[in-house]
């Protein structure tokens, strides 16, 4: 399997300890490690909520924190909404199941700090990470919408803006060389300004790392691409960011549809082999013939069972189905299967 970053070559004043390991280092000059001060906020803004503030802050201390309550738990750990006590601000922070060894450790808090550079509106924030007792906590932005895991959006022009936001987050990170390899309603969360931003990115990455691969409580595979789970179909290569692209595509399709795209049944308690069955076996699903041509195509160009044929998430982006967004409704029918054409 490909790995999930590109890797990139160490810089030649610090080697790369664990070859095996692909995320990029971060070139840092210790000169100019020194703390700036935040700019003084302008008097003429409008407030950001705290939990929507883009740039890096300086991590609270780990003892600042008051845990409100568990928002949920999934298969690498669990979630609760905490507040800094000093500021007042809410965070998300998810604490990551089991101890594990302290070079081990290591290697994710090195990779947590490369993922906190990550800065982008339709991106989850990652504000730094604790290793508290050996147990290894991550604070992220909160995003008070919770998940669209079980969300059906019927309304096209809505789940148009939904996708809209869903890849220019994917358009980012895969410039930055960085793919999620997770994408499922349950890892792209919704705020009250109704910004759906991606999750999770990276921290996939990290628990396919640390888990034992014994370990029953692996997420599920309901969203990986077919060449993913079979590395026989696309003659052993695994491209990451197109593997991205087939998850997107059928998230997308489960909101409108408002069940697994593959059978209701086969997403929730649906057995392994059913399940890896239908993904690599059946034809790709498609959006019924009662939706638009754009939303069908938009669809199909995800959707597609060879790799190389989906489009890219900046390619998807010029798609009529979201283009049409910023164009009157009557001159988007005439574009309608423009972009359809794979690369
Ligand atoms: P899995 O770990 O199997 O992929 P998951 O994505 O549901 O499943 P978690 O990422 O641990 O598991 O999330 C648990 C719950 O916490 C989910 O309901 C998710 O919507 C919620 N959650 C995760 N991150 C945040 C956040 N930053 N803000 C608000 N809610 C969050
Ligand atoms: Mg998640």
């Amino acid at each position: 399997m490909k790995p999930s970053v590109s890797p990139a070559p160490a810089p030649a004043n610090r080697p790369r300890r664990r070859p095996d390991l692909t995320l990029p280092m971060p070139q840092r000059d210790p000169s100019l490690a020194v703390p700036l001060p935040l700019p003084p906020p302008s008097s003429n803004s409008i407030p950001t909520p705290p939990s929507t503030i883009g740039q890096s802050l300086p991590t609270p201390s780990f003892s600042d924190l008051e845990r409100i309550r568990r928002i949920g738990s999934g298969s690498g750990g669990t979630v609760y909404m905490v507040r800094h006590r000093t500021t007042g601000r809410i965070f998300a922070l998810k604490v990551i199941y089991g101890n594990h060894e302290e070079a081990v450790r290591r290697q994710i808090c090195r990779e947590i700090e490369i993922l906190r550079t990550a800065d982008n509106p339709f991106v989850v924030r990652c504000h730094g990470m604790y290793d508290h007792a050996g147990e290894i906590q991550i604070l992220l932005e909160f995003m008070d919408g919770g998940s669209l895991d079980g969300k059906k959006i019927s309304s096209e022009r809505f789940l148009a803006e939904v996708a809209h936001q869903i890849l220019t987050g994917l358009a980012y990170l895969h410039r930055q060389k960085i793919v999620h390899r997770d994408i499922k309603p349950s890892n792209l969360l919704i705020n009250a300004a109704r910004q759906v931003k991606i999750a999770d990115f990276g921290v996939s990455r990290i628990l396919a790392q640390t888990m034992d691969p014994c370990n029953s409580s692996v997420g599920t595979i309901a969203y990986m691409s077919p060449e993913r789970i079979n590395t026989d179909l696309n003659h052993g290569i695994y491209d990451g960011y197109a593997g991205d692209i087939w998850s997107f595509g059928l998230s997308i399709l489960e909101f409108y549809l408002g069940r697994f795209p593959f059978g209701e049944k086969l997403g929730r308690q649906g057995d392994w082999a059913s399940l890896m069955c239908a993904i690599c076996y059946s034809n790709p699903p498609e959006a019924p013939p009662t939706a638009s041509r754009e939303f069908r195509t938009f669809i199909s160009c995800c959707l597609q069972k060879e790799p190389a044929r989906r489009l890219t998430a900046a390619q998807l982006l010029q798609h009529s189905f979201i283009t049409q967004l910023q164009h009157p409704p009557l001159q988007s029918s005439s574009s309608s299967s423009s972009n359809s054409s794979h690369p």
